[in-house]
């Protein structure tokens, strides 16, 4: 096998079908070595039964399907464990990662790249939500030790040597933008222009994304833990400080009662302080939680893949 396309799709009905003709003939343009992997995630509408319909009709459609909506990390990290190809592209459902894309990044594959890129501009996004996308990578950037790019998604192109690197971290919580920077290789980044979403609608709702943004910022390292220690220290300091003053202010001034408002702030401020160095610990141990049951990333339902061997791991 040359090239994979892996596809999740999540109650994807109104494009599956379009997605399917445009990939299928970008693939074909290519070689006749390649292979559609759609990952059905728990879709509560007809894709199921769309890629059904596409996989008796077309050798080249295989389909994965879950028992349930395990997310699209879970989607892709399946369809990576299914990928046979030489090289494996990972690319949306709602045509927003353009398949003509995939020539020019499979020759740069051949050329030794392990992992081709395409970068999207912003252009035709609400100013709002760009904005904020923005400053998230900038502080992300800033707080993780890998190194994340704005515009930068999942529609990517792996070599082999590359999806086996990934294929190796077995995390429970997966964030992607931050396992491919992590595993490094050569990396060659290309633009295009971006595009709405063909039909359908976004899955991502406010708090879908405030979640992924927090598991972007943890799941990497544990500078937020270190930053409450220096926030400790810092208190600790101040507080000597303070201290220290007080009591040259008693030697020499004697006892003077009122300090009810110093009093109250520093019990304020360090309650917060505890009680956010606590919240920030406990989402640690809420990971540890997770990783330590050791459960799978998600369940297959159904699939037309001969050898079911792939999802155990
Ligand atoms: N997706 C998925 N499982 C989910 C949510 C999304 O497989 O739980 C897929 C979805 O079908 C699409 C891709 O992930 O192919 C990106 O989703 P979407 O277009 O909603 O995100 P956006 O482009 O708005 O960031
Ligand atoms: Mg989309």
């Amino acid at each position: 096998m040359l090239i994979s396309a892996v596809v999740p799709c999540y109650n994807e009905e109104k494009v599956i079908e379009m997605t399917y003709r445009e990939l299928s003939s970008a693939l074909s343009g290519i070689t006749d070595d390649y292979e559609m992997i759609f990952v059905n995630d728990g879709s509560r509408d007809g894709t199921l039964a769309v890629l059904k319909e596409k996989a008796d009709a077309d050798s080249h459609v295989k389909y994965i399907s879950f028992s349930r909506n395990f997310g699209k990390e879970s989607a892709m990290l399946a369809g990576l464990r299914y990928s046979s190809g030489d090289y494996t592209v990972i690319m949306d459902a709602d045509l927003q990662h353009p398949p003509e894309l995939i020539a020019e990044m499979l020759a740069y594959g051949r050329q030794g790249y392990d992992q081709v890129i395409a970068q999207r501009d912003r252009a035709g996004e609400k100013k709002i939500g760009s904005f904020f996308a923005r400053w998230y990578y900038r502080l992300v950037d800033r707080l993780t030790d890998v190194e994340l790019v704005d515009g930068i998604g999942d529609f990517r192109l792996l070599s082999r040597k590359a999806l086996n690197a990934l294929l190796t971290m077995n995390e429970y919580n997966r964030f992607s933008k931050g396992l491919f920077s992590w595993i490094g290789f050569r990396e060659k980044i290309i633009s295009y222009q971006n595009r709405t979403r063909a039909a359908g609608e976004s899955k991502w709702s406010f708090r879908a994304l405030v979640r992924y943004g927090v598991d972007g910022v943890l799941s990497f390292n544990n500078k937020p833990l270190r930053f409450c220690f220096f926030i400790g220290a810092f208190a600790i300091i101040l507080s000597l400080l303070y201290l220290v003053f007080l009591f040259l202010s008693i030697v020499f001034k004697g006892i003077d009662l009122p300090g009810y408002f110093t009093t109250i702030f520093t019990i304020c401020l360090f309650g917060g302080v505890q009680l956010i160095s606590i919240g920030i610990i406990g989402e640690y141990v809420g990971r540890i939680y997770y990783e330590v049951k050791r459960r799978p990333h998600y369940l297959v339902d159904e699939s037309n893949f001969e050898s079911d061997n792939h999802s155990a791991k």
